[in-house]
């Protein structure tokens, strides 16, 4: 017997609907790229989202059709995160960290038909400009200017009447957005939004026991637009009518630190390379900003050391969250707060379940798959991470040789090699490509990493696998150490030493003024085993 409710389409207009009926007072900030802020209120920005809607169909943009983006986080960008998907067109961000060999591969396979990009990214776009089929380019610019032979963005809304915009109606199942990931594994494959997915994502993110985001809120995703959809937040934010900050293209942690105090920020998400540089900052200048009002700082992307969680919170009172999630997943997956039962823990137990990845949102499920099948829900044994969900990717986008990644039970091979402890809570341990294989036994890289950043003395560190004659392969840290400050190889081998068994700790340790970044900001492991591929530690055993 079937239930008998409305059948109700969950679409992006919804969203949009419910801000302009309650949230027109709002405010949206830009940091613009002279450093200047920009502010208008949601009633701005369904305005314009809905002339972005207009101006697009006046260019031919039909349902369907990809509109790429090609732009840092501001207040345009956000009305393309809603104008485009709302007239049935697919929302594109590109991510403009990427080589241009990849974008020219990307655009081309996406087959975007518009491309909107940020004047001052002009000379970006230009290295592949040349490559690409799209039929229109317009320019982002706050005095409206764009070179010829664009079009420009501002002058294109300016003749759109917002009224004519009529809601197509859409499908919840529809296609609303685009990612493709960054490609550190193989070519850059395309995810494939829904409306649907990414409704139900934002509610999972606005949900209590989650990220909790709410209207009283002042959100600033670091996380950039053209990564991930900025982990939803936007979507999310808007939902909610949370005021929402965006630094445009300015992440160091001076601006960033400048944006929270300013505009009394609440929560704020990034990667955690973000964090270890503004948590030096702190601790150069603790207590020059008044960060008062901030409950959240979501690191995910990668692992969210142990000691920059507590130092967060121990030297300037901020909570960090940590999170995981891919762009496959929309991207949150599990969140690390602490069940009631864990309260009365000691504070050490509670920081380790904190700098887990966390238990699943609601409506995600999760298994590791062992050598032998699932593994047990044991804290120990290690598996690959699959996961289910209505807000998880079911296919890539005309990939077909990627089937691989999903199992015959319809469930998504993450790459991520984890634990999963009795009381739900996963723990990354490695992507399968980055596990160090010693005699036969598994070494977590991420395990070793978050011990080095522990250290006093260490910015940031990376462990890799270095070719081994008679342990097949061995761990070889990669560190930075914090400016004015010393440590030695046998010190940093002690530290670990304290910490791990014996055949964990690297015999070497190499020191290097910085560790290269992928184009989401994360560690590059690959460059780094490309450089020390032919290794040989210095005291070697
Ligand atoms: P990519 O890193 O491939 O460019 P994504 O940004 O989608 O693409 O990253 C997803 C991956 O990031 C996950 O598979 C996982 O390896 C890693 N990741 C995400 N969040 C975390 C986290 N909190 N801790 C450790 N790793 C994480």
């Amino acid at each position: 017997m079937k239930g008998s409710m409305m059948d109700y389409q969950l679409t992006l207009s919804s969203i949009v609907k419910r801000a302009e009926a309650l949230f027109g007072a709002k405010e949206i900030i830009t940091r613009l790229p002279d450093r200047s802020f920009h502010r208008y209120t949601y009633t701005d920005f369904t305005r314009r989202a809905k002339k972005l809607a207009v101006a697009l169909a006046k260019l031919g943009v039909r349902p369907g059709d990809r509109v790429a983006t090609f732009c840092w986080s501001h207040h345009q960008h956000l009305e393309a995160y809603f104008g485009v998907p709302m007239m049935g067109a697919v929302l594109h961000t590109l991510n403009l960290r990427l080589h241009p060999d990849d974008l020219t591969y990307i655009v081309n396979h996406a087959e975007d038909r518009v491309l909107l990009v940020d004047k001052v990214l002009l000379p970006l776009f230009a290295r592949f400009q040349d490559r690409i089929k799209v039929e229109h380019v317009v320019v982002i610019d706050e005095a409206g200017e764009a070179p010829e032979g664009t079009l420009s963005y501002e002058v294109l809304l300016d003749d759109a009447d917002e009224n004519a915009f009529q809601a197509p109606d859409l499908d919840e199942n529809d296609a609303a957005a685009m990612c493709y990931t960054s490609g550190t594994t193989g070519r850059p494959k395309g995810v494939l939004y829904s409306h649907r997915a990414i409704v139900l994502h934002s509610l999972a993110s606005a949900m209590a026991g989650s990220l909790a985001i709410q209207e009283s809120d002042v959100v600033l995703p670091v996380v950039p637009m053209f990564h991930a959809n900025a982990w939803g937040m936007p979507f999310t934010a808007t939902m909610v009518g949370a005021t929402q900050v965006f630094p445009g293209p300015h992440l160091d942690p001076v601006s960033l630190l400048e944006d929270y105090q300013q505009e009394q920020v609440t929560v704020t998400a990034g990667v955690p390379t973000i964090w270890l540089g503004l948590l030096q900052t702190l601790d150069k200048k603790p207590g020059t900003y008044d960060l008062s009002r901030m409950r959240a700082l979501i690191v995910g992307g990668s692992a969210a050391p142990e000691g920059m969680i507590r130092g967060f919170q121990e030297r300037h009172g901020l909570t960090v969250v940590h999170a995981w999630g891919m762009t496959e997943t929309t991207p949150l997956g599990t969140v690390s707060l602490l069940w009631s039962s864990l309260e009365s823990e000691p504070e050490d137990t509670r920081y380790k379940y904190r700098a887990k990845q966390g238990v699943p949102v609601p409506l995600v499920e999760i298994r590791a798959r062992g050598t032998d099948g699932y593994v047990p829900w044991d804290g120990k044994t290690y598996g690959e991470l699959e996961v289910r969900g209505p807000w998880v990717a079911g296919a890539y986008y005309n990939s077909p040789e990627s089937a691989d990644r999903f199992t015959e039970d319809g469930w998504f091979r993450t790459g991520d090699v984890v634990t999963i402890d009795p009381l739900g809570y996963m723990e990354i341990q490695d992507r399968t490509k980055d596990l160090i294989k010693s005699g036969g036994e598994w070494i977590s890289s991420v395990a070793l990493e978050n011990a080095l950043m522990g250290h006093p003395a260490v910015a940031e560190a990376a462990v890799i696998a270095v070719p081994d004659e008679r342990w097949q392969e061995r761990p070889l840290g990669v560190v930075v150490l914090k400016e004015g400050q010393a440590a030695t190889v046998e010190e940093l081998r002690g530290w670990l030493a304290d910490r791990f068994a014996k055949w964990w700790v690297p015999e070497a340790i190499e020191f290097v003024p910085e560790i290269p970044r992928t184009a989401a900001g994360k560690f590059l492991k690959s460059a780094l085993r490309e450089k020390f591929h032919n290794y040989q530690p210095p005291t070697a055993s």
